[in-house]
């Protein structure tokens, strides 16, 4: 097949096969925008190359042709000694991968060409740093010549000069400096600088190809979840030269502010330059309202340009353009990318433009945007100036004192202090002091790292890979370049949204988006971002099949996940509700002697659950409520066996034996087990401690009785768990409803109350049909069916497996944050299909934490549940992704 292809071919859809840069140069030489001429080398080329190692054969023939075809269409000849072409060799695969990949520009320029550019512009100096960036930019990229000894060369100049940067260099001095350049290559690439323009363009496609490979851009890939092994593809274009003089210049736009997503166009412009000067910073560029003095005409083109593209794509655009004398050019535009709060209010705009549907909108936002809108933030403008930035690895806002350890970070929190943990990077030894900090501060490591893993698995604000800080942790200080310090004990605040570290205390605001959730309705009048988040969420709400549940223990969280959206509870945890003074009842029942004394505490606990249950019914009035009977393994409730054994020990050594401990011990020894997690739990403890569901049961009709007197209507729902199989849930569910109807007696009505699985156990899901017969619902327990797929503890692999796991691209997110599609994924799908045959009124969701993960809300309503169940405020992520799953 063919490689290589003019701009005037192709078109913005083939992003696959020219790059993103590529198709969408093609697509603004369609529109007829200012472009220069070139053509792409397609992705299919790169990926010959690093299979093999070599270009594929007939490329350079095609090449060839269409260089021919520039040269024809310019008018000039590339190496030509009276007027040569120039041109550029950019990088660009599908997904843009900033800074990851090489561009070459003024390719074309020799010894004997770069007279024949001084003579036909008149300018020498032009010529020369044209020269100059050449040699530098090639060597570096092109023959790998250490950046520093390229600077050694060009510095002598500049002392001689005393300048300091190469552009106020007089010509002559240039070319002296291009001599030096050329001998640094001489004497380090292992070869001369190629004096043939068609080898340059032949070595830098080569090299552009291998800057695929390079272990940065496979890192930033794995991080942003971009396969491997797409290939970028070449593009080659005519130069255009903004740095011509003061009618010249190079810039960058935006159709709209993509920080806040304010309408009206954005951008930078710098006078006499070109593109990779605006980027590195070495001059002040002025804001494009400029340009208009400048040069009203260009800036008027600009602006029709970039309305013509806005208008085409219906979206935000990026451009960056160059000016050679007072004639514009487009050199590239693509759709731009924005922060959380301008992808919904730009969302908003277009649809009140016309731009866009209002289910185009929903698709140009994401959960984990609304997520982040959610989080708190630092206050704007709060004019504390950055200390260093890092990678944005686990979002949110903290504040505290720093702690350069796990041991610090626990006593400072014992003092009631917030700490911020500052490491080099993280073990899982540093995990006590993770959990006793608001976020943590690394300065190696990127998204992967085992800071950022555990952070996101905690839910702590983290930035890490910190690279201008240095940690000495054994000075308990860490210190920038610039010597700004941070001491173990000041006070730092940590933004993981933006990646940013700042000293002292930066202010925290509340997200208005939380706000308006929990009644300020007055927002909806003030602020821009509030309207667009509401008309999205209602728009989702309207297209959405799947229905969004909370899972929620305490009244409080049950009123919140009500305003929030949740249409009931999805997951209600009892055994929140056996921790503090009610524990011991549940270590007596366990320990009990007797049935007796059995009875006795159970009527106690009764008691309590009762009260427990008729509060969330209440708060949850006319939606459903699904109560999980208790599921823990009992050690968890039980006295440490360690410190019995010395209470015991102690007593027999002093001759003062302690029998209550010795009782204690015994029944301890006697229930102890080597896998809790695999043990005595769910709904085997149901099955072998008699009374204790059967009370449970008893608690939630006797509420929902009580509740329903009241007027109020209730729809109580019992969940077994840990089900395996039909059986265990047809013994458990007899008693179930046993209590119902003595409940139903007593208190004159029925009220009805559904009973069903928790399919948490592959053998559940591989069961399903059977036990569909005695279920009236499933839901999934997608953390531990996850745990038991793959059988990784959850609580020992995140910190000590996961970060090699995730760097070696075993996979590419943790499946307990993103559901396993291809493995527990198959067992849910399995399940709900099978579940269906065996009753064809099953009600399915899911209440793991995969319920508020975006990707795997996608799943799940592919998947054909009735709904997710998620944390409170997972709740409007929830809603967003289901009606995004929708349209
Ligand atoms: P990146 O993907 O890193 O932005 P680009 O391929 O866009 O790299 O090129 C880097 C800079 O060089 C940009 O500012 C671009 O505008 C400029 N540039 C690329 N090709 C040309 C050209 N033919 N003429 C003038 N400037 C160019
Ligand atoms: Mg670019
Ligand atoms: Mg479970």
């Amino acid at each position: 097949g063919r490689y290589v292809f003019d701009f005037a071919e192709g078109s913005m859809e083939q992003k696959d096969l020219l790059g993103g840069k590529g198709a969408n140069l093609a697509e603004m030489t369609r529109l007829g925008l200012p472009v220069p001429p070139g053509f792409t080398i397609a992705t299919t080329a790169c990926r010959a190359y690093l299979e093999t190692g070599d270009l594929p054969a007939g490329l350079g023939d095609e090449i060839a042709a269409h260089l021919r075809e520039l040269e024809q269409a310019m008018g000039r000849r590339l190496g030509d000694a009276t007027d040569p072409l120039l041109i550029s060799v950019r990088s660009g695969g599908k997904f843009s991968m900033p800074g990851m990949m090489e561009t070459i520009l003024d390719i074309g320029l020799t010894d004997e060409s770069v007279h024949g550019l001084a003579k036909h512009s008149g300018d020498d100096h032009f010529a020369w740093d044209s020269y100059r960036r050449l040699l530098q930019m090639y060597a570096r990229t092109v023959l790998d010549v250490p950046d520093e000894l390229l600077q050694a060369a060009v510095s002598t100049e500049y002392a001689e000069w005393g300048v300091a940067t190469p552009e106020e260099l007089p010509a002559a001095a240039i070319e002296r400096a291009c001599v030096a350049l050329k001998q640094t290559i001489a004497d380090h690439a292992g070869r001369p600088f190629p004096q043939d323009p068609l080898e340059q363009l032949d070595l830098a496609v080569r090299a552009v190809f291998r800057s695929w490979s390079t272990p940065r851009a496979r890192l930033y890939r794995r991080q942003e979840q971009i396969p491997d092994d797409l290939g970028t593809a070449v593009n080659v274009m005519a130069m255009v030269f903004g740095n011509r003089g003061p009618d010249s210049g190079t810039g960058v736009a935006f159709t709209r502010d993509p920080a806040s997503g304010e309408p009206g166009v954005y951008g930078d412009y710098l006078q006499d330059a070109q593109g990779e000067d605006v980027v590195a910073g070495v001059r002040n560029t002025v804001p494009l309202a400029r340009l208009a003095e400048i040069d009203p005409v260009s800036h008027d083109r600009l602006r029709t340009a970039m309305s013509t593209l806005e208008r085409h794509y219906r979206d935000l655009c990026d451009i960056e353009f160059t000016i050679e004398r007072c004639r514009l050019w487009i050199l590239q535009t693509r759709v731009g990318k924005r922060t959380a709060e301008a992808a919904f209010r730009i969302a908003v705009q277009l649809v009140d433009e016309g731009l866009i549907t209002l289910d185009e909108a929903l698709l140009r936002v994401t959960g984990a945007q609304l997520g982040q809108l959610m989080f708190p933030r630092f206050a704007e403008r709060h004019g504390v100036p950055e200390l260093a930035r890092g990678v944005a690895a686990s979002p949110g806002a903290a504040v505290g004192y720093a702690a350069f350890d796990s041991a610090a970070a626990q006593r400072f929190a014992a003092d009631g202090r917030r700490v911020i943990l500052v490491r080099r990077e993280t073990n899982p030894d540093d995990l006590p002091g993770m959990l006793a900090s608001a976020g943590i501060l690394t300065t190696r490591g990127g998204k992967t790292s085992h800071a950022a893993v555990v952070a996101r698995g905690l839910g702590k604000t983290c930035v890490c890979g910190v690279e201008t800080l240095s940690v000495d942790p054994v000075a308990r200080r860490a210190e920038t370049a610039a010597g700004a310090v941070i001491e173990e004990g000041d006070l730092v605040s940590v933004d993981g949204t933006a990646g940013i570290v700042y000293p002292g205390e930066v202010p925290v605001v509340a997200s208005p988006v939380v706000e308006y959730f929990d009644g300020r309705t007055d927002l909806l009048d003030t602020d821009e971002l509030v309207r667009a988040v509401d008309r999205l969420l209602r728009h989702a709400d309207a297209r959405r099949r799947l229905g969004v549940h909370a899972n929620a223990d305490t009244p409080a969280d049950a009123a919140r996940a009500r305003r929030f959206g949740a249409e009931g509870i999805g997951l209600c945890r009892t055994e929140h509700m056996f921790l503090g003074q009610r524990r011991q009842l549940v270590e007596r029942l366990v320990l009990a002697a007797n049935s007796a004394d059995q009875q006795a505490v159970l009527e106690e606990l009764l008691q309590l659950q009762r009260a427990d249950f008729a509060m969330i019914l209440r708060a949850m009035a006319g939606l459903p409520v699904t109560v999980r009977l208790i599921d823990p393994p009992l050690h968890e409730f039980l006295p440490d066996l360690t410190d019995l054994s010395v209470r015991v020990a102690v007593g027999q050594a002093t001759a003062t034996p302690d029998p209550e401990a010795e009782r204690l011990l015994a029944a301890v020894q006697r229930m102890h087990e080597s896998n809790p997690m695999l043990g005595l739990r769910g709904v085997r403890l149901g099955i072998v401690i008699p009374g204790l569901f059967a009370m449970q049961a008893r608690a939630i009709a006797e509420a929902a009785a009580e509740v329903t007197a009241e007027g109020t209507d209730v729809h109580p729902e019992i969940m077994v768990p840990l089900v395996a199989g039909e059986a265990e849930l047809q013994l458990v569910r007899r008693e179930i409803e046993g209590v119902l109807a003595d409940v139903a007696a007593r208190t004159g009505g029925l009220v009805p109350t559904r009973i069903g699985a928790m399919i948490e156990v592959p053998r559940a899901a591989l069961g399903a049909e059977r036990i569909a017969h005695s279920a009236d619902f499933f839901s999934f327990g997608t953390n531990d069916l996850t745990q038991l797929t793959w059988a990784f503890s959850r609580d020992d692999v995140e910190a000590s497996i996961f970060p090699r796991y995730l760097d070696a691209g075993i996979f590419a997110v943790s499946p307990f944050e993103s559901l396993d599609v291809e493995g527990v994924g198959r067992l849910v799908r399995l399940a709900v299909t099978e579940g269906r045959t065996g009753n064809p009124d099953l009600v399915i969701g899911v209440c793991g934490e995969h319920g508020g993960d975006p990707a795997s809300i996608a799943f799940f309503a592919e998947a054909g549940l009735d709904y997710v169940s998620c944390s409170p405020y997972r709740v409007p992520v929830a809603r967003l992704e289901a009606g995004r799953a929708a349209v």
